[in-house]
């Protein structure tokens, strides 16, 4: 199992990931703004039009951290359940629901690995920036496929590997000399974001995670990438 550029066990991993956004929860939504720009809300807009969330709906935002994908999905009428392995990160979603006077979301601690909930519970399950901070991601992918009905919806946000010439030698260059230094000026912390790069770096191409995701039951699988696949939507349906 790798942990940013080092190989340590399954459960070491786990716990240095929970150490990252226990460290990085209070500036999380600062930092995200200031890496990408901005642009992880307009992925984020993309995502949530693709997931398509109706009013009546069970959806599952696994992973789901402060909040951001919940937060869009609740105009919806949508139920919509908020978990992540991360107490910290759950904190400062909540803080933010309330100052915006967001109500009637569940939060709830959740390791995508082993999910509490029962067999064919979700109409959907959504998973934003989340999968591949997970130690065991073949298993957290059939634990989604468990937690959904019939006829549910998978939906993955993730970055990914950009396929246009030149503009993976910029991100490159700019993840892994900009990120970390932004990490440090801005929060601080250096290391988490070394990891986070390193994460995305390790992170299987979109082909490779697209069948993933069918060898975890999903049917009709399929990958858009944005920004030639710099950042990816990946979905997939049980049936
Ligand atoms: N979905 C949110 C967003 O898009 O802003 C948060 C994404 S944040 C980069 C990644 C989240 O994954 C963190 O909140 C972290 O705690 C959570 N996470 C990491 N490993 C997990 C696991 N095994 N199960 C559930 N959540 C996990």
């Amino acid at each position: 199992v790798s942990f940013g550029y080092e190989d340590v066990a399954p459960a070491e991993k786990t716990a240095r990931v929970g150490e990252v956004f226990k460290s990085v929860a209070g500036r999380y939504d600062l930092m995200n703004d200031a890496m990408s720009a901005g642009l992880h809300r307009v992925w984020k807009d993309v995502f949530v039009r693709r997931v398509k969330p109706r009013a009546g709906e069970h959806i599952l935002d696994m992973a789901g951290g402060t909040g951001d994908i919940a937060f869009r999905m609740v105009p919806s009428g949508a139920s919509i359940t908020v978990a992540d392995i991360n107490p910290a990160m759950l904190e400062v979603g909540m803080e933010r629901a309330a100052k915006r006077g967001i109500d009637g979301l569940v939060w709830t601690e959740a390791n995508a690995e082993t999910l509490q909930f029962p067999d064919r519970f979700f109409d959907a399950y959504t998973i934003a920036f989340g999968i591949r901070n997970v130690t065991d991601i073949p298993k957290a992918l059939r634990e989604a496929h468990r937690a959904l009905k019939r006829g549910g919806r998978f939906y993955c946000l993730e970055f990914s590997t950009t396929l246009w010439p030149g503009f993976a030698e910029v991100y490159d260059a700019y993840s892994h000399k900009v990120v970390p230094k932004l990490g440090k000026a801005l929060a601080g912390d250096s290391d988490s974001y070394k990891y986070l790069v390193e994460s995305i770096r390790r992170f299987p191409d979109m082909a490779r995670f697209e069948q993933m995701i069918g060898e975890a039951g999903f049917v009709r699988t399929k990958v858009e990438p944005m920004l030639g696949g710099l950042v990816a939507i990946h979905s997939g349906w049980k049936i």
